[in-house]
């Protein structure tokens, strides 16, 4: 890739990178989209997709996705295939992105590179993604009403999942490492008062077995060595998310891996903006991926007039 120079380089061509090129593009801005893979981002690996509003029927991941960039190069967006790997500045004020296909100059940048969820690594939890195993109860948990499901993990996300799939379940279990939870206490006590949400502690999930669907859990006492089998139909896998930020070094503030943002979705370094998943944030969703980069693209326009001195 020959050295580039622009307004405003998005690093990620979910649907938070697509939808900020989108805005950016309609805002005049001569940009380019860095991505890695094929645009689409995680929605591409969405089976079906129920809740973002103007689809009353649904859509599917791979067809949202496409959607969604379609859109974006109708209005002229030029996705470029690069891993993006560092970043410098060039004392007049604009950065450097460094990729492996080259270097790429630009006013302002936003951060758009999502988040994946962390895996157990047992037998039977890649086999079965999407056909009973899945990271979001919130985008999944719709589809297994009135069955029997377990959640994996201690945390806050973990017994907020439990808590929420034991409305719309008949029975859940949730299994957790240790003997006590890290969530908040207000959690804790709503934890107490679900009937239908049974603990499994001091265990871990050792496989997930089913044919064509998830069957049954083994799982694993840590201190007894006992194993256990649970007859479900789906299982939540709630015990974090990566955010692989490494190559912003010193120059965004980071927690985790995830990147802190005003309501503008300004970093506090100048002209860095983020935007979806990637962001600091406890709801990651697409309809919040297309808003915050909406938002990104607006701020993100009047930076480079700023600079610009319009
Ligand atoms: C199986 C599954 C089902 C889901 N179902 C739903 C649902 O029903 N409803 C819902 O609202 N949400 C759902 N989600 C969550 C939703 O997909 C995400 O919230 C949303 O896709 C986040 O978009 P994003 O653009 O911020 O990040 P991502 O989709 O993660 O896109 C980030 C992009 O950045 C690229 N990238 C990363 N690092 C680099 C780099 N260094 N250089 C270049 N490119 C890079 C990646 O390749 C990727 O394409 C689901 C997620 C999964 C995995």
């Amino acid at each position: 890739m020959p050295l580039h120079n622009c307004d405003l380089v998005i690093v990620g061509g979910g649907v938070a990178g697509s939808t900020a090129a989108l805005y950016g593009r309609r805002f005049g801005l001569d940009l380019l989209v860095l991505e890695r893979a094929a645009p689409g981002g995680q929605t591409a690996s969405a089976s079906c997709i129920e809740n973002y509003p103007g689809f009353p029927e649904g859509i599917t991941g791979p067809e949202l996705a496409q959607n969604v960039t379609d859109q974006a190069l109708k209005v002229g967006v030029e996705y470029v295939n690069a891993e993006v790997m560092g970043l410098s500045h060039t004392g007049s004020g604009k950065w450097i992105v460094h990729t492996d296909q080259g270097d790429v100059e630009t006013i302002a940048f936003i951060v758009a590179t999502g988040a994946s969820p962390r895996h157990l690594n047992v037998p039977g939890e890649r086999e079965l993604a999407g056909r009973g195993v899945s990271y979001c109860a919130t985008c999944d948990g719709f589809f297994f009403r009135g069955q029997t499901v377990a959640v994996v993990g201690g945390g806050n996300t973990a017994v907020d999942e439990a808590i929420y799939l034991s409305e719309i379940c008949a029975k859940v279990y949730l299994i957790h490492r240790r003997d006590e939870f890290r969530c908040e206490r207000f959690l804790q006590d709503r934890l107490g008062s679900r009937p239908n949400i049974d603990l499994v502690l001091d265990s871990t999930v050792v496989e997930i077995r089913g044919e064509e669907q998830v069957e049954n859990v083994r799982v694993r006492n840590v201190k007894s060595g006992e194993d256990r089998v649970f007859d479900l139909q789906g299982v939540f896998i709630a015990i974090g998310n990566v955010a692989r930020t490494d190559w912003l070094g010193d120059y965004v503030e980071r927690e985790d891996g995830f990147i802190p943002t005003n309501e503008n979705m300004e970093t506090k370094a100048p002209g860095i903006f983020a935007a979806g998943d990637v962001r600091k944030t406890l709801v990651r969703q697409i309809t919040t991926a297309v808003g915050n980069a909406t938002t990104a693209a607006f701020f993100a326009y009047h930076y480079v007039q700023g600079f610009r001195g319009g």
